[in-house]
């Protein structure tokens, strides 16, 4: 069972980009690793025809039926019982490349910096500690939010963000 989200409200992102920093920051990911990325679309045409613009900050989904925990090997890519996150034990990576072609949303990256796969886990030693995911605590404008399942936005982010972040990729 997935637990979490991080949700991003459109209404106060300023496409600054500081969560994929404090992301790559927190996590010593090189230079061309993005565990988690923002997007920005548009201008597109909002509700009254004035032009706005989307924006959406996407990290792992965490899905329900994680493809990429089916396909590996060795059980590196592996979901969190307790909270449904889903990450990757390091020591038990091959290095096989499997979760990077099973996720619909190449979430996983390949981190030549030891031949592993790495990903998105929520920052699961921070919320183990009590904290918020990293991007969360360093958005500029509070626009990002680290969500459960008895909040309403929950539900929508999960339905809505794949179909965006396919159509930009
Ligand atoms: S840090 Fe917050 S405001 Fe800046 S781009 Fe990311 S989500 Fe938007
Ligand atoms: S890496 Fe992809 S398939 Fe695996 S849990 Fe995240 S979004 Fe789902």
């Amino acid at each position: 069972m997935s637990t979490y989200c991080i949700v991003t409200d459109e209404r106060r992102c300023i496409s600054c980009k500081a969560c994929e920093v404090h992301c790559k920051v927190k996590n010593a990911m090189p230079v061309g690793i993005k565990l988690g990325e923002h997007f920005t679309e548009g201008p597109v045409p909002g509700p009254n025809g004035a032009p706005l613009y989307r924006t959406l900050y996407m990290p792992c989904f965490h899905c329900e039926q994680p493809e990429c925990v089916d396909v590996c090997p060795t059980g590196a890519m592996t979901k969190r019982e307790a909270d449904g996150i889903v990450h990757v034990v390091a020591d038990d990576c091959i290095g096989c490349g499997a979760c990077l072609e099973a996720c619909p949303w190449h979430i996983p990256q390949w981190n030549e910096d030891g031949d592993k796969a790495v990903k998105c886990d929520l920052c699961m030693d921070r919320i183990d500690a009590g904290l918020k995911p990293a991007c969360v605590t360093g958005c500029t404008t509070h626009a990002l939010a680290l969500v459960g399942q008895d909040d309403p936005r929950y539900e929508e982010q999960r339905k809505r963000a794949p179909q965006r972040v396919l159509a930009e990729r």
